[in-house]
């Protein structure tokens, strides 16, 4: 094995990058004093350095000579280039992400009861500003965030003034408080499922349906590696197909609807107790009463997924939840249901996994979407106005 004794020098990117880590974002002159370079090998080094996300060009605040504000450098390590904040029923999550999709801060906390969501997107939006300036990370360039809430964000929901649910207009505000970007809001389940398609359980899978069994069921579908809102966002609603032989009035208006015999709440209701922990210690101690209303609710999920799978034929069903995540035989009890309803001439390969990942890779997710997707935001709201 040989070895270059030229490596061991530090070549001029190796300066940059240490020179920006420990100094405020700097200008090309101020770089090529320091460094002792000509602007056009400085020039050069930044340019590798750019593309490889190691440094970030900044608006400069300062004026040259000519009038023109000259650009600033920072290390891609110390400048957050996007946000990402998820509240779901269970917890808020919130992160930064640099421009190369690097975490540089990841926050989660337990959710507060009951939720007010702008008051949570606003306590995350404080919690990750403190703990990057402790950290010496700057916030200052945030150009895109991505918001995820557990309720429906179609682009053209009008919830209102008396709904517990905000409008995409005050999500805007109060997000426009700290941050001026690209925001792009869509709900939790879709940016957990996107988390999951990425980097979790549904790597590798060309095609998945993602279910979410909460207080509510929301569903997402990724066909050949993309995951589609639909035309308003509205793709998914699986919590709200009607099942057979049930009549319970739900809370969209319609009855009879899957959440109203499979979500959180209408189990715990169906089985005498108060909270999902409750539910998960009868499962465990084998109550043969709440075994069987589970099973019941489970195949009509399964039953419901197997309607969803005759249509775009998922490689893998996964779920996700605060149910699974307490009674993990669900999954099981769901495939059932699955199975007993699929064609059985057909071969059918449907793999039914549960989620992996958690409330931080989902506003990893988000943040990673509102960088992918600015264009395309931007483009949206330049045309609604
Ligand atoms: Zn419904």
């Amino acid at each position: 094995m040989d070895y270059d004794l030229h490596a061991a020098v530090p070549s001029l990117e190796d300066q940059i990058t240490s020179y920006l880590g420990e100094n405020p974002p700097s200008s090309r002159s101020q770089l090529c004093e320091a460094l002792e370079v000509s602007r056009t090998t400085l020039g050069r080094a930044i340019k590798k350095l750019i593309d490889a996300h190691a440094v970030i060009s900044l608006k400069g605040d300062e004026r040259t000579g000519a009038g023109r504000p000259s650009t600033l450098f920072t290390s891609a390590r110390l400048c957050a280039y996007s946000v990402g904040i998820v509240i779901s029923r269970a917890s808020f999550a919130g992160v930064l992400l640099s421009r190369g999709g690097n975490v540089l801060i990841a926050q989660s906390v337990p959710a507060s009861r009951p939720i007010n969501y702008l008051e949570a997107l606003d306590a995350m939006g404080a919690m990750l500003l403190e703990r990057a300036q402790t950290r010496g990370i700057i916030t200052d360039y945030v150009s895109t965030i991505g918001i995820g809430l557990p309720v429906p964000m179609g682009s053209n929901i009008s919830h209102s003034p008396h709904s517990p649910y905000p409008s995409r207009e005050s999500v805007i505000e109060i997000i426009s408080r700290r941050w001026n970007g690209n925001i792009l809001i869509d709900t939790t389940a879709r940016l957990s499922a996107l988390s999951e398609a990425l980097w979790g359980a549904g790597q590798g899978y060309p095609s998945i349906l993602y279910v979410r069994l909460s207080n509510g069921i929301g569903a997402s579908l990724v066909i050949s590696y993309r995951l589609s809102g639909g035309d308003f966002g509205f793709t998914g609603e699986l919590g709200h197909m009607r099942v057979p032989n049930v009549h319970t009035p739900c809370t969209c208006g319609k009855d009879g609807c899957l959440e109203t015999l499979a979500s959180i709440p209408s189990l715990c209701a169906q089985c005498d107790v108060s909270s999902l922990s409750e539910l998960a210690t009868k499962v465990k101690n084998q109550d043969s009463r709440t075994l069987s209303i589970l099973e019941h609710a489970m195949g009509a999920v399964g039953a419901c997924c197997a309607n969803a799978a005759l249509l775009i034929n998922p490689r893998a069903i996964i779920v996700a939840g605060e149910l699974p995540e307490a009674i993990p035989q669900v999954s099981d009890m769901i495939a059932h249901g699955l199975e007993s309803e699929l064609i059985p001439a057909m071969k059918w390969h449907i793999d039914v996994v549960r989620a992996e990942l958690g409330p931080l890779a989902a506003a990893q997710a988000a943040a990673y979407a509102s960088q992918t997707t600015a264009s395309s935001i931007k483009k949206e709201s330049e045309g609604t106005r």
